[in-house]
Parts: structure tokens; C-alpha cells; sequence
């Protein structure tokens, strides 16, 4: 087969176009070269992160790859055989642990037998999927679409000590169904979780207050998780939307520098937007499900304004998979978005 050429410098120019284009290459058999690894980042080549994504998905699709090292800007993956089975992968730094996951997440859901992944490393990192995310929106999401997955936190992992672990299993199915998702329902549940690990409890206490004034929640919504097992010290808020048809989550993390007020009222004004939207499906949400759309029976769904990795993931499954992405603006908060199944 033809080795297919991506540009690393397409649209937001960072690991994410490197990922995806792992995740197409193990589903569709197709071998690629990219060049100009994350150019659009300050730090450009493959970090630690990214390499344990590229190992993991060599291991998952017995795959040749050349240019796999720390600060490379060039890679070529030629994929084999993907194979069901247990894996564990470990990022060895606080590097993002669900977006490893993420990689070889879409090949494991259509492979021919059940999989279990598990993953050590960050597990709340800003710029990355928090694991709740992972298992409260876009995993059971992607379930509707055919497979089964459950997703189990062993501990926490946040920058900079990292060491968290979590633990995914994969029932596959052999195609991802059409998802259609227009319609957000009725609102079903409110929940805000503010998580301090080896920090104090106040940190939350004043996130949560944020929560509280910016949307209006009541003290029954607010919840504190004080975590004694984590190996280093972190902080995350999280607020979530369950509906009658789907479940969103924004997150918020502390970071040194940064108030508890600043943290939680910005993952707030975050979900008030996405309240206010009346939409389905979030920004983050938006991106994440477009790759298992186009690679199977594709659909329709309600979002907020396309975020730059919306646009960059659209552009990457067009020169992959040949798929056009219809982006339309419905109104001045909504937005459809329609994948074709795949060719
Ligand atoms: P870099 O660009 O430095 O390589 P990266 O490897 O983390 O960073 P990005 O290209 O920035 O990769 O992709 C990050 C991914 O994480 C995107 O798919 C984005 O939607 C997702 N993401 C970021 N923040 C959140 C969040 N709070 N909740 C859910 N998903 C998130």
C-alpha cells in the first residue's frame, strides 16, 4: 500500500494529528509518514508521552516504525495485524495517560477478541482528557456506537510526579455503529467534584464556591474527594451534565500560580456555556468523536463553536479515509457537524 504523507504542521500542529494518525493507520491498514512532529508546539518533536503512544500502538498492530525517539520530527509507522490482548503500558512521566490510551483505543474496539489496557501516568492533565472524561462521557459514547468498555482509576496521576494508573477493559464490536446525537434531553443530573490530592481540603471548598455562585447549584450537586494515594500532590475540579442522551464533563486543574477561585470559576463559565448552548455534545467531546464516526457508520451531532482540534481532525480524516466533515453554524451558539461512513 502506498505510504501516505501528513504534515504535523496541519491546523493546531500538535500530538494530536501524530495520534490520530496511528489510530486511523492500525484500523485501516494505512502506512504513513509525518513529518514536522507537533511544529505548532513550543517544544516540537515526539515527547515522552507521544513515544509511549507510538510504542503501544507498534505492540497493539505489530507494526514497523522508524523515527520512535525523544524529540524526533519525522516518523514513518508501516502497521500489521492488530492483535486483542492485555496490555500495560506505562508513559514514565506525568505525561497524559489517556491519550496513550486513546491511541490504540479505536483498533482494540474493532479488533476480533476482548482486550484489557491498562495505563500508568497522568491521569488529570491540563491540555488532555481527564480519566473521567474518559469514563463518564467519551467511552460510553463510543459504546453506543458498538462495543463495550469499562474504565476503573486505580489512583490518580497529576504533574509532576504523574504515577497514576487506571485500567480499561474493551468488549469489541465489529463496526462502530451511526450515532446520532441532536437532541442533549431533559437534564437528569448535576454534579461537581472538586479532588485534592495531599493538598488542603480548603482548595476545593473554595473551587466548589465558584461552582456554586457561577451556576446556581445547590450544596447537594458539590462534592470533595480528599485522595491519600496518589504519589505526588494535584488538584482537579469537575463539573458534570448528565442528560437524558448524553454525559458532559469540564474540568479544571490547579496549578501553581493560579487561585482555586480562577480554577473553578473557569471550568464553571465552561459548563454554563455549554448549558446555555442547550447542545449535546462540548467542544472537547466534539473533537474525540469525530475519528470513530468517520471510521464507521459516521452521523450527526450538536456541538458549540468548533474548537481548532475539531477543524484539525476534520482536515486529517479527509487525507485519510477520503471523509468529508460538513461543518455548519446552525445559530449563534450551535453548530452541526455530520460525518460520512466510511467509504
Ligand atoms: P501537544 O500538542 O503539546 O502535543 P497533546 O499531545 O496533549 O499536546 P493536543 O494536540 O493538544 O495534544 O490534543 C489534546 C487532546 O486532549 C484533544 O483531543 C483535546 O480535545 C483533549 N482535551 C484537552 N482538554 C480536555 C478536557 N478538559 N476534557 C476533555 N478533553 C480534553
Amino acid at each position: 500500500m502506498a505510504i501516505l504523507e501528513v504534515d504535523g504542521s496541519l491546523g493546531e500542529g500538535g500530538g494530536q494529528i501524530l495520534r490520530s494518525s496511528i489510530a486511523l493507520s492500525l484500523v485501516t491498514g494505512t502506512p504513513f509518514r509525518l513529518v514536522n512532529v507537533r511544529a505548532g508546539r513550543k517544544r516540537p518533536g515526539l515527547m515522552r508521552q507521544h513515544l509511549t503512544a507510538v510504542q503501544a500502538a507498534a505492540e497493539v498492530g505489530q507494526a514497523q516504525v522508524t523515527g520512535a525517539e525523544i524529540g524526533s520530527l519525522q516518523l514513518t509507522f508501516h502497521p500489521g495485524t492488530v492483535r486483542s490482548g492485555d496490555y500495560c503500558f506505562s508513559v514514565g512521566t506525568a505525561g497524559s495517560a489517556t491519550l496513550v490510551l486513546q491511541t490504540v483505543f479505536p483498533a482494540l474496539a474493532l479488533a476480533t477478541g476482548r482486550s484489557t489496557v491498562t495505563v500508568e501516568g497522568g491521569t488529570h492533565n491540563p491540555m488532555a482528557p481527564p480519566f473521567d472524561f474518559l469514563a463518564r462521557a467519551f467511552l460510553p459514547l463510543v459504546d453506543r456506537m458498538g462495543p463495550r468498555s469499562t474504565a476503573v482509576l486505580e489512583r490518580p496521576g497529576f504533574y509532576p510526579a504523574g504515577g497514576g494508573r487506571f485500567h480499561v477493559a474493551i468488549e469489541p464490536a465489529a463496526v462502530f455503529g451511526r450515532l446520532d446525537l441532536r437532541e442533549r434531553g431533559e437534564i437528569r443530573a448535576r454534579r461537581a467534584t472538586a479532588v485534592v490530592a495531599l493538598l488542603k481540603r480548603s482548595i476545593a471548598e473554595r473551587e466548589l464556591a465558584q461552582v456554586r455562585e457561577h451556576l446556581g447549584w445547590d450544596d447537594s450537586t458539590l462534592r470533595i474527594e480528599s485522595v491519600a494515594k496518589a504519589v505526588g500532590p494535584g488538584n482537579v475540579v469537575s463539573v458534570e451534565v448528565e442528560s437524558e442522551h448524553v454525559t458532559e464533563l469540564f474540568s479544571g486543574f490547579g496549578e501553581r500560580g493560579v487561585s482555586a477561585e480562577r480554577v473553578g470559576s473557569t471550568v464553571a463559565r465552561e459548563a454554563a456555556d455549554y448549558l446555555a448552548a442547550g447542545v449535546p455534545v462540548g467542544p472537547h467531546l466534539a473533537d474525540q468523536l469525530l475519528l470513530p464516526m468517520a471510521l464507521g457508520a459516521g452521523g450527526v451531532f450538536r456541538t458549540q463553536e468548533p474548537s481548532g482540534h475539531t477543524c484539525t481532525h476534520a482536515e486529517l480524516l479527509k487525507s485519510f479515509l477520503g471523509s468529508d466533515v460538513r461543518i455548519r453554524k446552525l445559530s449563534e451558539l450551535v453548530w452541526e457537524i455530520e460525518v460520512p461512513a466510511r467509504a
